[in-house]
């Protein structure tokens, strides 16, 4: 070993051998890679490794010891060179190969290997040389079906013609520039932001990896070839890949199937098969194949070629695989036991669970892409642009899918959005209305689409290139990414299985904080149930009156001006909420279920424009001109700021008395047929102790009126919501009084940066380009500010109510960073829609592993 390191020092590499100090964070993830495969015996030709420092000095003209590199691979030898970084998915520039291609050894190779395949090898370097080392033309310098010496003629007088110069026939020279110029291009600009947008630091660095070449062309069967034992779109595990005669490197891959030299790897694909010509190696193939998913801990592509029927193994990676392939992959290594639960829990990226969630717009397809917005909520639909709800719901009664395009959406679209496939809003940010049903129903959604016009009456949209689609037209909508794409884009299908729920059983076992699920009606909470949520966390009660029969009865409520017309809508509702709880109890068994109390953003439910005005007109059975005064009365400047939450549940109390009666009476029915639900409420925009004071004296005594008159004891929890700042800050009086605080991060941080949730999108990309904010701070927590303030209401709480339950409850709760910051804060659990819940149980598992 210390021998070893003597020799890099003094030449500037290492060979690559059982004992050698290789390691990925100095040579790069392929050099270690290698030396396990050699480690494993497995037949790779001698290779050796620069280090990082020594590629780094190598871009700065620092060369190595080259005659010491060529000495080691014995006479006239052909080198290939390949980029090894950290971590292979960084990439790096691509492998050369037959390095050491001059005049005289061409000679003798076509009298030892026969003239073509000389002339192969040759032309190989000299092309991979002219573009990528002496960067001339590529179009000179063009593949050629048929390696002729006429080919090659013309490719070294092409060489000549450009740089004045023969081309280089020293092989010192050949090698000492392609090292250079390899290292020279990962320094440059392009390559270092690519590989920094997959995740590398700004200061990663490469290593080099120069192998002795196994030919794969000349005498007798050889040829090069690609083999691997899973599929990288299904992770079924199946052999895959293909061998060609003649051939080198990844050709084989990228062959045309009609190229003669094709060999098929199993016995059972088409034509004739390397397994029938070459039994030898294909055993030895399975059996390598076998050893490096059992030692290496990964299914690998493995690199192969075939020398006068002498198999070689020159390279193996990581199979490349999309996200579902990639979950089987990790719970099949798992189930045998060749990594451990927590390990296959690790490998599955929970940013990677949506796409199988949902129907995907396939990322490989081609799209053309009209519009870019916020992707709110993930998955794709293709469908025809319908304008409103109404056409979306006739559409659906034909069973013709449709994208409602919307330049906003209000409680009146609900019908609309169940109805279409996909959403897509002029305006709005993550958190906007529109923006949380899509991902409650799990409905791909994009908003913020600023720089289309929508002009409804005309009934068109215009793009910003001027081309107008129309209703009818077909669209699909990628909420994943956040793309409007023309016509029909092709779609993978979502991807729940048994893997799914045996990966996230194992990340349930692993996590520390709790998981529950945003959820409104009967739908949502079986939902909640299907993703193993832990209870619902937020019902948002108002939005069990969305529904065309019940917005009426709410706008009733709204509108009632006197105490007693205003009972008897009350005693109307009061039936509904109560079978709304008993539904969601039924349905959440033994499990909590938090209720919020009305949180009613008046604009919400107000009718819009005179027709809106008139229908709600005919139903009350008054005037015009009545409902118009009313309305006008009751409209806000900011509603978002106006009588929104406990104000309303202050102003009017008999409406959360109405609220508490049912959940109670709900929870008697529920128990009186073996249910054991202990419900939580929860009191919304809270700013004051006194608010939250008032409200449990009034609900404690609703309780007692309820156990009284039903002969029932039962117990509730009560608990505010914090998404004020004034509750966080006051959080050490308002804690005394409540069982548990649950922070609402939504209108926290609207209300902490001043921000309207529902209009902060269209200016938020450029805030994020611009640096002045790193994230979206509705869709990223913003730990500094919003962040200080949870760990102030968090601590202030605690220290007045030791044994307060702390949660979060905005869409905050869905998101890997958000979920970290509330397991360090110490938080009991995040609640987010129900499609976000495997998400977060996975983030949860990948903190406390
Ligand atoms: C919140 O404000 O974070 C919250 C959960 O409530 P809503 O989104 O209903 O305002
Ligand atoms: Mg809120």
């Amino acid at each position: 070993m210390q021998k070893k390191q003597g020799l890099s020092e003094i030449t500037g590499f290492d060979e690559i051998t059982p004992t050698a100090a290789i390691s990925a964070e100095r040579h790069g993830g392929r050099a270690k890679c290698l030396q396990r495969l050699i480690r494993l015996d497995m037949p790779v030709p001698r290779t050796l490794a620069l280090d990082f420092d020594a590629v780094h000095a190598l871009s700065a003209g620092d060369m190595p010891d080259l005659d010491a590199m060529l000495a080691l691979f014995g006479p006239d030898p052909l080198v290939s060179v390949r980029p090894s970084s950290q971590d292979p998915d960084w990439g790096g520039p691509g492998a050369i190969l037959n390095i050491g291609m001059n005049d005289a050894l061409h000679a003798r190779l076509a009298a030892s290997h026969g003239e073509p395949a000389a002339n192969a090898l040759y032309l190989r370097f000299i092309q991979s040389f002219a573009v990528h080392v002496a960067r001339l033309d590529a179009d000179e310098f063009e593949t050629v079906a048929i390696p002729t010496a006429e080919a090659l003629q013309r490719a070294l007088a092409a060489y000549e013609a450009e740089t004045d110069e023969r081309f280089p026939q020293d092989p010192k020279r050949q090698l000492g520039e392609v090292l250079r110029s390899m290292a020279r291009a990962w320094e440059g600009t392009t390559a270092r932001l690519l590989r920094e947008a997959k995740g590398a630091p700004a200061d990663a660095g490469l290593g080099l990896v120069v192998q002795k070449m196994a030919l794969g062309v000349g005498n007798g069967l050889s040829g090069s070839g690609v083999i691997q034992f899973v599929d990288g779109s299904t992770g079924q595990r199946e052999i895959r890949g293909r061998y060609m005669c003649q051939a080198q490197g990844r050709d084989a891959l990228t062959a045309k199937e009609d190229e003669g030299a094709i060999l098929y790897l199993a016995a059972d694909a088409r034509g004739r098969s390397i397994e029938q010509v070459l039994p030898g190696v294909w055993d030895d193939l399975m059996r390598y194949g076998d050893l490096a998913r059992r030692r290496l801990r990964e299914e690998m592509q493995i690199e192969f070629a075939v020398e006068n029927e002498r198999l070689f193994i020159l390279d193996a990676v990581r199979v490349p695989r999309n996200s579902r392939a990639n979950l089987r992959i990790a719970v099949a290594l798992a189930k045998d036991g060749i990594i451990s639960e927590d390990e296959a829990v690790l490998r599955v990226p929970p940013r990677s669970l949506p796409e199988l969630l949902h129907s995907q717009v396939d990322p490989e397809g081609a799209r053309e892409v009209i519009a870019r917005g916020i992707p709110a909520s993930p998955g794709g639909a293709t469908g025809k642009i319908v304008f409103s709800s109404r056409a979306a719901q006739a559409m659906a009664a034909q069973d013709e899918p449709s994208i409602l395009v919307r330049r906003e959406t209000t409680p009146e679209d609900i019908r609309g959005m169940h109805a279409a496939r996909a959403v897509l809003t002029e305006r709005g940010g993550v958190t906007s209305h529109a923006a949380v049903i899509a991902r409650g129903l799990g409905l791909p959604c994009v908003v913020g689409v600023s720089d289309m016009a929508l002009d409804l009456r005309a009934g068109t949209m215009t793009l910003p290139n001027g081309r107008v689609l129309r209703e009818g037209d077909v669209i699909t909508i990628d909420g994943t990414r956040g793309h409007a794409i023309s016509g029909a884009a092709p779609m993978l299908a979502p991807a729940l299985g048994e893997n799914f729920s045996t990966l996230l059983a194992w990340a349930d076992a692993a996590r520390d904080i709790g998981v529950r699920a945003n959820a409104d009606t009967p739908e949502d909470a079986r939902k909640a149930r299907m993703f193993e949520a832990e209870g619902i966390g937020l019902a948002r009660t108002e939005h069990m009156f969305f529904a065309e029969d019940r917005l009426l009865a709410m706008r009733e409520m709204i509108f009632a001006d006197d105490a007693e017309d205003r009972r008897s809508i009350l005693d109307r509702i009061l039936p509904m909420q109560r079978a709304d709880f008993i539904e969601l109890f039924s349905i959440m068994h033994d499990r909590p279920v938090t209720i919020r109390l009305f949180d009613l953003p008046l604009h919400e439910f107000l009718p819009q424009g005179r027709e809106g005005l008139r229908e709600l007109a005919e139903a009350l059975d008054l005037p015009l001109s009545d409902v118009t005064r009313r309305a006008e009365a009751l409209s806000e400047f900011n509603p978002m700021l106006g009588m929104r939450g406990v104000r309303l549940g202050l102003t009017v109390p008999e409406i959360y008395d109405m609220q508490a009666r049912a959940i109670f009476e709900a929870l008697v029915d529920v128990a009186q047929s073996g249910g054991a639900v202990v419900p939580e409420i929860m009191i919304p925009l809270v700013s004051a102790r006194r608010e939250v004071e008032i409200v449990k004296a009034r609900i404690d005594a609703v309780a007692a009126a309820v156990r009284v008159e039903r002969g029932a004891a039962f117990d509730y929890r009560l608990g505010v919501m914090v998404e004020t700042p004034r509750a966080a800050l006051r959080a050490g009086e308002i804690a005394p009084y409540t069982a548990f605080l649950s922070f609402g991060t939504n209108d926290l941080t609207q209300m902490t940066y001043g921000l309207s949730r529902d209009d902060a999108g269209r200016f938020m990309s450029q805030y994020v380009n611009q640096g002045v904010y790193d994230e979206d701070p509705f869709h990223v927590l913003d730990p500094d500010g919003v962040g200080e303030l949870l760990t102030i209401g968090a601590e202030r709480g605690r220290a007045a109510n030791p044994g307060v339950t702390l949660s979060v409850c905005g869409e905050h709760g869905g998101n890997p960073e958000s979920i970290a910051f509330c397991r360090a804060a110490g938080f009991d659990y995040v609640s987010c829609s129900p499609f976000r819940v495997p998400v977060a149980r996975l983030a949860a598992a990948h903190l406390a592993i």
